[in-house]
């Protein structure tokens, strides 16, 4: 999506190649306005999907997430990160492991607000080695959910978690696919 990859081109900053900073629209500061415009986009790219829940995780999905509630006219619900794995059975879990923290958690979802009979579009910022969307997707199965898609504003293409879930059916749509970035440059796949 050609407003995406202009945002980040004008304000994104790679960070040793393998990190793109967006704090100034998605991260830190937010432009809700934009993200709002985003949402848009995934309504039209989900037309015709009965989606009942948008779900993420805290806290840079959020943001997102709000904005595709709104255009969808449903609940967002964000897994909370816990510190231990001793959770209870009130909620249903899964451990992620962190890109950007490079460390494992758990995330965890009350059983109050995903369940049997929901059927759940996964949302988040970024989607690298995908292990969020991972951690995500056995919440839902645990809940007995039944999985829409995923939306993704940014996918790193040249780190495997997309073409993963796409290739486990998964319908993944990622407004900007980078293929490469470095200090020279940002080069995004073209067509999406
Ligand atoms: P994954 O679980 O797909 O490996 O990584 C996705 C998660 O890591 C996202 O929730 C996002 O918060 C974070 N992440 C991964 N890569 C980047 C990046 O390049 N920049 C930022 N800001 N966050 C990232």
């Amino acid at each position: 999506m050609k407003l995406l990859e202009d945002r980040i081109l004008a304000d994104g900053e790679v960070i040793g190649g393998k990190i793109l900073k967006v704090s100034n629209f998605l991260n830190h500061q937010i432009d809700v306005a934009f993200l709002d415009e985003l949402a848009l986009e995934w309504k039209h790219r989900f037309e015709g999907v009965k989606i009942t829940k948008i779900l993420t995780i805290e806290s840079s999905g959020i943001a997102i997430g709000a904005s595709l509630a709104r255009v969808f006219g449903v609940p967002l619900v964000f897994a909370k990160k816990h510190q231990t794995s001793n959770v209870n059975e009130d909620v249903y879990s899964a451990k992620v492991f962190s890109f950007t923290h490079d460390q494992y958690y758990n995330v965890v979802v009350s059983k109050k607000y995903i369940s049997k009979g929901d059927c759940v579009l996964l949302a988040d910022d970024f989607l690298a080695n995908g292990n969020a969307l991972k951690g995500l997707i056995e919440i839902c199965k645990s809940a007995g959910a039944a999985l829409c898609g995923a939306a993704c504003a940014i996918e790193k293409g040249f780190q495997n978690g997309g073409d993963e879930l796409r290739k486990a059916g998964l319908k993944v749509e990622s407004l900007a696919i980078i293929d490469k970035m470095d200090s020279n440059g940002i080069e995004f796949r073209k067509e999406v």
